[in-house]
């Protein structure tokens, strides 16, 4: 059984479905929380306003269905600084904020496009070389220093990082460690250290339709049987 699912998306970006629709497939799934986190870029391209549309919208889902449903956003680290594509005063009205490399979010800088962004075309062709691991790992932790990120999203997918520094950094700032279920793969190779770690977990649907919303189980089975502690997994409240 799980609390929450705390990274959904809707069609307030690249999901399928609604707010209302995510809330009551997590409603079917006995959840007591959803987090909608759609992709900061989409949510704030048009202005604050849309935004305060979807935090009505999860108000009103939340009153109707009986699952607190937190309006959040999805964040992309841009920049081998830790820039995420969001300003402060987006920031300050998200309930709930992830972050996460998207090869397909806009780069800062044409710098940082050769650097980050081309190397993950080639992602499982060639190894990521020390120096771009080692700077992959620094923007990573950066992002989590900087910004008042509460998980770090599908750690390692598409920008290789060393899982090990990633982790303890994220221990020591308190912040989550996704257990993505789309994105397990990532993980492979990486259980040993990420066990070892002092870092705590959620583990998410990373939904894009209603249908997912709550699909939660196998991921979590794989990480407990790779070695992580059900304890240590925050959104898991027993059987
Ligand atoms: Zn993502
Ligand atoms: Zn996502």
């Amino acid at each position: 059984m799980f609390v929450g699912d705390y990274h959904t998306h809707t069609k307030y970006s690249d999901g399928k479905g609604s707010v209302m629709e995510n809330a009551v497939a997590a409603k079917e799934r006995s959840l007591k929380e959803i987090a909608v986190t759609d992709h900061g870029f989409h949510l704030f391209r048009q202005g604050l306003g849309k935004y305060l549309w979807l935090k009505a919208e999860c108000a009103e889902a939340s009153r109707l269905t009986g699952v607190k449903v937190i309006a959040g956003a999805e964040a992309d680290i841009l920049s081998s600084d830790g820039d995420l594509d969001m300003t402060e005063k987006e920031l300050a009205d998200v309930d709930y904020l992830i972050a996460g490399f998207h090869k397909f979010a806009p780069p800062k800088s044409i710098s940082d496009f050769f650097k980050m962004y081309v190397v993950t075309y080639f992602n499982g062709l060639i190894p990521t070389g020390k120096k771009s691991l080692q700077r992959n790992t620094n923007a990573v932790i950066a992002a989590i220093t900087r910004y008042p990120v509460k998980v770090l999203a599908h750690l390692n997918h598409s920008l290789k990082v060393d899982v090990a520094l990633v982790a303890a950094a994220c221990a020591e700032r308190g912040v989550l460690i996704e257990i993505n279920a789309k994105h397990l793969k990532d993980f492979n190779g990486q259980w040993e250290a990420l066990k070892n770690s002092g870092a705590r977990f959620v583990v998410n649907s990373d939904a894009h339709r209603p249908k997912e919303v709550g699909a939660l189980q196998a991921a979590f089975d794989r990480a407990v049987k790779e070695g992580i502690s059900p304890d240590r997994i925050v959104n898991y409240c027993g059987e």
